[in-house]
């Protein structure tokens, strides 16, 4: 019988069975140290450019503060598709294969709540992007991880994909470059990978949102491969590479039967994305290609820059290939993850992940994020070298005596 003292409890039991972000049970910790320097978070330091907050604020000006079309302005879907087309070679019709959403946040919901039946598998890499677990179980979906790895530069292979393959698998996510690792799929992986969808029917859902931020090599969407078309749902916004969290701006592109059905959920739960942001999203793609640019040079400097401070401390890393992050292994200091972090907060007012956050294989691994100004890295990665001598010193004394 129930405590009648106690209060009612209406939470589902799907919800209670989801652990909070370790994202932001760490930044609780973080906020009570004010003065610290962040590498935690997962967005650009500075502003949105100029012309794009311009925009913004002449749309309202302009009155701009009704709702869209569900589906997004047309003009709107119309620059999408010539963007997407542009930059990733794909071909969609703005009339009924993109939706505009709420950040890519809205779109992976979106994405497997239209597809998954209960029970459905859905393949995805740790360590990863921390929504895409509670997302697909919020979906009656069942998470299948496959782990990669520090040891094999973080890929997924085709192999790895292929052995958690079963009868109820439905669909794959996929996010390359990736958060937080910095890695990036080999095309060798990526046609195994697309091989596999093709050979088992499977749905592959990309976030492309660090797509433009990629390091070394040129990037490739799945969905551009031959027969992946049709079976992909690519997930895009402009959060990162153009520095416009804020304004919760993102987009899905795919055939006409799943947006369709995407947007059977948004229109109900969403109605459209911010209209004054889809405004100033139109403007964004007017400089595209010297906004991006620009932020891809800020991001490059100041990885080159992490990177080597980490080899000089004698942090093993994967040299990230993208996104904003790198992945130090701290394990060889004798510390999880969260140990260090923790540490370095107290002792250094330095913020960084524990990457335990990312999934259990990132335990050994802390996150920094080098989208912050280069002063503020530089800053940071002294004060973590002076961090890391003092372990190291204190083991290594202890290992002499
Ligand atoms: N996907 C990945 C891989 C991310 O790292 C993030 C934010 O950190 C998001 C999606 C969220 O994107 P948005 O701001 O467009 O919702």
């Amino acid at each position: 019988m129930k405590d009648s003292k106690s209060p009612p409890d209406f939470v589902a039991r799907i919800v209670r069975s989801i652990p909070k972000s370790g994202i932001r049970d760490f930044f609780d910790i973080v906020n009570n140290v004010p003065d610290a320097i962040s590498l935690g978070v997962g967005e650009p330091g500075f502003p949105t450019p100029w012309h794009i907050r311009d925009a913004a604020m002449y749309a309202l000006e302009k009155g701009a503060t009704a709702y869209t079309s569900n589906l997004g302005l047309p003009e709107l879907r119309r620059r999408i598709s010539k963007y997407v087309a542009q930059f990733f070679g794909i071909e969609y019709s703005p009339t009924d294969e993109i939706l505009v959403t709420t950040g890519v946040s809205e779109a992976v919901d979106l994405a497997f709540r239209a597809t998954l039946d209960p029970g459905d598998e859905v393949l995805y890499h740790e360590p990863c992007y921390v929504s895409y677990r509670p997302v697909v179980e919020l979906a009656h979906g069942r998470p299948v991880v496959l782990n990669t790895r520090y040891e094999e530069d973080f890929r997924l292979t085709a192999d790895a994909v292929a052995a958690k393959i079963g009868p109820r698998t439905k669909a794959l996510i996929l996010n390359f470059p990736n958060n937080p690792t910095g890695a990036t799929l080999e095309p060798s992986d990526l046609e195994g990978i697309a091989e596999l969808a093709r050979r088992h029917d499977l749905l592959v859902v990309t976030d492309e949102i660090y797509s433009e931020l990629t390091y070394e090599g040129t990037h490739r969407a799945i969905a551009s491969l031959p027969g992946l078309r049709e079976r992909t749902l690519l997930l895009h916004g402009l959060s990162k590479a153009w520095a416009m969290t804020g304004f919760r701006l993102g987009y899905a592109c795919g055939p006409r039967p799943l947006i369709d059905a995407m947007m059977t959920i948004h229109q109900y739960t969403m109605l459209c994305a911010p209209t004054l942001s889809q405004w100033a999203g139109l403007e964004a793609f007017e400089q595209v290609d010297a906004d991006v640019a620009e932020m891809r040079s800020r991001f490059r400097r100041n990885r080159n820059y992490m990177v080597a401070a980490f080899r000089e401390m004698g942090l093993p890393l994967i040299v990230p290939r993208g996104a904003f992050y790198a992945f130090p292994r701290v394990s060889g200091l004798g510390m999880s993850g969260r140990e260090f972090a923790l540490a370095l907060l107290e002792e250094e007012k330095v913020a960084v992940v524990p990457g335990e956050a990312f999934g259990a294989g990132g335990a050994d691994f802390v996150r920094c994020s080098y989208s912050t100004s280069l002063e503020n890295v530089k800053e940071a990665m002294q004060r973590m070298a002076r961090f890391v001598s003092s372990v190291s010193g204190t083991r290594s004394s202890v290992a002499r005596s």
